[in-house]
């Protein structure tokens, strides 16, 4: 093992392993670090939100999301038995939920293409190691990490393994080590938010009688809310008697029989339980995502009820806007003080899901407060426009950096397109980690400019505008109609030109 490395990521979760390859597309050496020896089996996301799912595009791994997606609509195919319609009748279509009202419309969405996709978490860490291997990451698994100092230079980081203990020196650590975050407490991050006040229950089960949980669906009953029987006999149970006693306590069939009969309201027995797990609400948010040479991504910066499948798009999302800043600074071309922009644009984001993950546990309480509400949620979901809100709070479709302009375009996260007379798409030209220049300006001779700035913008002509200059995490940076390019060279500095020596 080499001793020293530009950035030590902690944790080959999904957001480790995205934070990994963003930096070592942007030239850092890197090393994972991942306290498990063999991957985790336990059950976790189901599907990833549009923007997560487009970080994933970007990087190639486009082929893969389909195949795991063909997969996940193979396996929920409903048995001769199940005649009742089920949550994979909306097939492709399917735009998510809200507190498990499935009233979301894509009809109702401003680009219904960009939804989420049905790959689970342990198809996206396969996709993910993948194109972590092919680019030569290493990963050390076994490697518990147990301690860090940081110093004005360098982070000294401690691990130990079953086989011994080892310590490593970087200039930057990232903590993706998940909610309980070793990195986020030794560093001494600031955690605050709100405590567990629900259980919620996720398993692969066998039921004695199953007819008895129809219809398929998110069911509200007087104990709770639970759906059963959508891929592969899958379970999930929101129980609102408190969180565990003891949440560490493996799960036991008779745990998840008990809490089933309790929240179903029906006679039912659980014959056999697969890899059974449950969650709670606790809600935290890092007060900052940066520490001088220690920065958080993913879970490790903020923890939510998994309600609304929104937690590793989240993180995804942080990983693809922190990898190129990191590694931009790495290379010596941008000053350190890009890394604050990682925090102050992706904190309120993080913001924003805690609070709809507060409002859905709110009104999926079985009083009959919490259910009036939800017969007014759904009366005003009948509402394109209040569909189209709920929708983009849920996808993160909405999301728009403050960058300081009034033009709406900059500070979104754009979407995939075709350009170059539809021969390429704008994802298959950052394919290796860089930003892109969209030039629409018919010869003014903005190419030319971006080109004088830096490298690592690739320009390309494109037949219609408007002209845009976009980050390598598809951030908007800057738009300009025609031949007009105010404010261009000021954003080309602002994230990549050369930093004063
Ligand atoms: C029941 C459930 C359902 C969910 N459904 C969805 C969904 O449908 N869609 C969605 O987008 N999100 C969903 N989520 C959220 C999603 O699972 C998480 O947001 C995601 O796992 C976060 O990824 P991560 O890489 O930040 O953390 P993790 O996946 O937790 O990975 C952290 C990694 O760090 C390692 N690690 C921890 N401590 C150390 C240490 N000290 N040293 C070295 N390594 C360490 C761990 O072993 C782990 O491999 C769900 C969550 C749950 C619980």
């Amino acid at each position: 093992m080499k001793d020293h490395f530009d950035v030590v990521v902690v944790g080959a979760g999904p957001v480790g392993l995205l934070t990994a390859i963003e930096l070592t597309l942007g030239g850092a050496r890197v090393l994972v670090l991942e306290r498990l020896a063999a991957p985790s089996l336990i059950t976790k996301a189901l599907a990833i939100g549009p923007l997560g799912i487009e970080a994933l595009q970007r990087r190639g791994m486009s082929a893969a999301i389909a195949n795991a997606e063909e997969r996940a609509f193979a396996a929920m195919k409903p048995s001769s038995k199940q005649a009742e319609p089920t949550l994979s009748d909306q097939g492709p279509r399917y735009v998510g939920h809200f507190a498990g009202l499935t009233l979301i419309r894509a009809d109702a969405q401003k680009d219904p293409e960009r939804r989420a996709r049905r790959v689970d978490q342990q198809a996206a860490e396969v996709m993910l190691a993948d194109r972590a291997l092919s680019l030569g990451i290493e990963v050390q698994c076994d490697c518990d990490v147990k301690g860090l100092v940081q110093q004005p230079d360098v982070v000294d980081v401690e691990w130990a393994s079953l086989t011994g203990e080892g310590r490593i020196r970087c200039s930057y650590l990232v903590g993706c080590d998940g909610g309980r975050s070793s990195v986020r407490k030794l560093a001494g991050f600031a955690f605050p938010g709100t405590p567990p006040t629900m259980t919620m229950y996720q398993a692969i089960v066998e039921i004695d009688r199953p007819e008895k949980l129809l219809p398929l669906g998110f069911r509200h009953t007087s104990g709770g809310m639970f759906a059963f029987g959508f891929m592969r006999n899958r379970l999930i149970m929101m129980d609102f008697n408190g969180p565990p006693e003891d949440p560490q306590a493996p799960v036991t069939r008779e745990e998840f029989e008990g809490v089933l009969r309790r929240v179903s309201r029906e006679d039912v027995r659980v014959t056999s339980l697969e890899s059974g797990s449950r969650w709670t609400d606790n809600t935290r948010l890092a007060d900052t995502y940066r520490q001088g040479r220690v920065l958080l991504a993913g879970d490790a910066a903020h923890v939510h009820s998994p309600f609304g499948g929104q937690g590793m798009s989240l993180g995804l999302v942080d990983a693809a806007n922190l990898g190129w800043k990191l590694a931009a600074v790495i290379r010596g071309e941008m000053p350190e003080s890009l890394l604050d922009t990682y925090t102050a644009e992706r904190r309120p984001v993080a913001e924003a899901v805690l609070a709809n993950t507060r409002a859905q546990t709110a009104i999926m309480r079985p009083d009959p407060q919490s259910s009036a509400m939800r017969d007014v949620m759904t009366k005003l979901m009948e509402f394109d426009e209040v569909n189209r809100l709920i929708g983009e709070m849920m996808t993160g479709l909405a999301v728009r950096y403050d960058l300081g302009s009034a033009c709406d375009d900059i500070g979104r996260l754009i979407g995939n397109r075709p350009v170059k007379h539809g021969e390429n798409s704008l994802y298959d030209v950052m394919q290796e980690g860089m930003g892109v220049f969209l030039d629409a300006s018919l010869g003014a001779g903005t190419s030319r400019l971006v080109a004088a700035t830096t490298q690592r913008i690739p320009c390309v002509t494109i037949d219609s505008g408007p002209s845009m200059l976009i980050r390598p995490d598809a951030c908007v940076a800057w738009c300009g109609e025609g031949q007009h390019i105010d404010g261009l060279e000021e954003a080309l500095r602002r994230w990549f030109a050369p930093a004063p020596m």
